[in-house]
């Protein structure tokens, strides 16, 4: 669906205020933005989502269209499975989803590392994990003071750092980074969960290929403008990421520097994945390796996902933002290199490249997942506190302890749709 100057402007089903198009505007159809025209249409409260790509999900996206098996170019695990929404959303909608731990801390047949060297990394890891933890209370500061110095897993912690945060420890406030709150319980969905975010989505009042390009709030109702025409509305709710809010698109008018300053304290990291075809699944075991166990640059491949005949490749940090300059090839690359130094150089000519992402390329992303600054952990209250009860902010950068996830998108949408409805409702009354 393309969108048209009607479909923008819409007429809106449900409470709408008098003299608005729509009661709420709803900026980008991702999870959060989702969440929220769930939440509003649950209100009776009308809305009109508005959405710059030809489809929805955001970074949530599901690609069914490269095999048999559905690929997410995005998130892919439910993280604190047993208290993610998404999961009971998975289930109410026939989505199976999988339950069964995550192989992270393992090398599978131990290839690469020293002796007992899994081991040892595992516990050095859970004890940087466990200063962060105690870190809430003290100075911020960035997440490489953690480290112990000299240690020689130094190297593949800040590799976690980026899979975990998309960028590295240098570049990460430690406060931030104790207030993410994690059950460690991870599991995910078969189908994929970016098809779980568009099937919730379905039905919605979504106009795509509708990028926002200025939310006037100087009058007494809101103006959001598009290519497509300008839609008014009581309340908007700007559910983009981080990275285009620093970069003033969409414009506010009048300005909001604050908001664009506090963005700026969150930025989308780079984390990307490779998805790869086996045609003699039998030669490698099931589960998780690392790349190489003694530098930051290195992968993280998940072996036969599902028991499915694929390798899923996700390299972060400096090394994505390489891996998309040099494009497709040089993802490719660099994974036969790290593979077949792990299995064998034979394993090459069995592997074959079915698609790599470019999160930071992406022009309506702009990155992968947001990570705070040190010293800018408090960034993302600001960045989601409403300008005069009738402009709000969802995203997962909003979120205080579910951040760089799409149950913490969730959780966000949710709180501004519901915040907007208390603000339609004074004005409908
Ligand atoms: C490689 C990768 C792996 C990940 N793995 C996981 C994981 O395993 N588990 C997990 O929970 N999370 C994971 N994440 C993070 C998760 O995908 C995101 O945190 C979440 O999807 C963000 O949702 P959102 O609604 O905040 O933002 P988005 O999904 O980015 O949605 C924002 C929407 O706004 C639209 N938009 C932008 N500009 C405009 C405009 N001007 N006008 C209109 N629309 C606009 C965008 O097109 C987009 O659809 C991963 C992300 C990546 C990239």
């Amino acid at each position: 669906m393309g969108g048209t100057k009607d479909e923008a402007r819409g007429a809106g089903q449900g409470a709408t205020p008098d003299g608005v198009d729509v009661a709420v505007v709803v900026v980008g159809a991702g999870a959060a933005g989702i969440a929220a025209g769930k939440a509003l249409g649950e209100a009776g409260v009308s809305c009109r989502i508005l959405e710059a790509r030809p489809r929805i999900g955001g970074r949530a996206h599901t690609r069914t269209d490269l095999g048999p098996d559905p690929l997410d170019m995005g998130c892919a695990w439910l993280h604190s499975g047993d208290v993610n929404p998404w999961t009971a959303i998975a289930e109410a909608n026939g989505f199976t989803v999988d339950r069964s731990p995550p192989a992270w801390g393992e090398q599978a047949g131990g290839v690469g590392f020293p002796p007992n060297g899994v081991a040892d990394f595992n516990a050095a890891l859970e004890a940087y994990f466990d200063r962060v933890g105690d870190d809430e209370d003290t100075a911020d500061r960035p997440a490489t003071t953690l480290f112990e110095p000299g240690s020689p897993w130094n190297p593949l912690i800040d590799a976690v750092n980026t899979y975990v945060s998309a960028t590295h420890a240098d570049r990460i406030s430690v406060r931030d980074l104790a207030r993410y709150a994690d059950t460690g319980v991870n599991w995910r969905v078969r189908e994929g969960y970016g098809a779980l975010v568009a099937r919730h989505g379905a039905g919605l009042p979504i106009v795509t290929d509708c990028p926002v390009t200025t939310i006037d709030h100087g009058g007494r109702t809101i103006r959001v403008e598009t290519p497509h025409g300008t839609v008014t509305a009581a309340a908007v709710i700007v559910a983009v990421p981080s990275s285009l809010i620093a970069r003033g698109t969409p414009r506010f008018v009048p300005d909001l520097s604050a908001k664009r300053d506090a963005a700026a304290g969150l930025p989308l990291g780079a984390a990307d994945k490779l998805f790869l075809a086996i045609d003699e699944p039998e030669r490698l075991p099931r589960g998780h390796v690392f790349g190489r166990p003694d530098r930051a640059a290195t992968g993280t491949y998940h072996l036969k996902p599902f028991g499915r005949p694929l390798i899923e490749a996700f390299f972060a940090g400096d090394l994505a933002v390489e891996l998309e300059a040099g494009g497709p090839d040089a993802f490719l690359a660099y994974a036969v290199e790290e593979l077949t130094g792990l299995f064998g150089g034979d394993l090459a000519r069995h592997l074959r490249s079915l698609v790599t992402t470019a999160w930071v390329r992406d022009p309506f992303a702009l990155g992968a997942y947001s990570a705070a600054l040190p010293g800018r952990a408090d960034d993302r209250a600001i960045l989601a506190a409403p300008v005069d009860d009738r402009l709000f902010f969802a995203g997962e950068a909003t979120s205080r302890s579910d951040f760089s996830t799409a149950h913490g998108a969730y959780r966000t949408g949710r709180a501004a749709a519901e915040a907007a409805v208390r603000t339609v409702g004074r004005l409908t009354r």
